[in-house]
């Protein structure tokens, strides 16, 4: 009689088991941290940062730009200057970055 072995997920990226020390959850599945990844850019993804598509795994810009909508993205280079401004920072979001109203201090354009 085969050994029956208890049930082990297995990462989609590796398809090497998964444990729950090192299990996060996405698009349904457990993957390795270590795996879990942009399938894009490869940027390390959280569970709260990650969009799915078919299996796969992608940053919110990636997959914005991938499968988002028309017109944003591929072919338009707004893309790479978005990302250009915000990685220096390690800023997800430039949002704040280019907000024209940001409150500076009263001296702020003194010093
Ligand atoms: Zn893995
Ligand atoms: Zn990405």
């Amino acid at each position: 009689m085969p050994f029956k072995a208890p049930e082990v997920f297995r990462c989609p990226k590796c398809n090497k088991p998964v444990y729950a020390a090192e299990e996060v959850l996405g698009a349904g599945q457990k993957w390795h941290k270590l795996c879990f990844s942009c399938g894009l850019c490869k940027k390390m993804l959280e569970s709260t940062t990650v969009a799915e598509h078919e299996g796969q795994v992608f940053c919110k810009q990636c997959y914005g730009r991938k499968f988002g909508p028309k017109g944003y993205g591929f072919g338009g280079g707004a893309g790479c200057l978005t990302m250009d401004s915000g990685a220096h920072l390690g800023n997800k979001e430039t949002a704040m970055t280019n907000k024209p109203n940001y409150q500076a201090p009263p001296n702020f354009f003194l010093n």
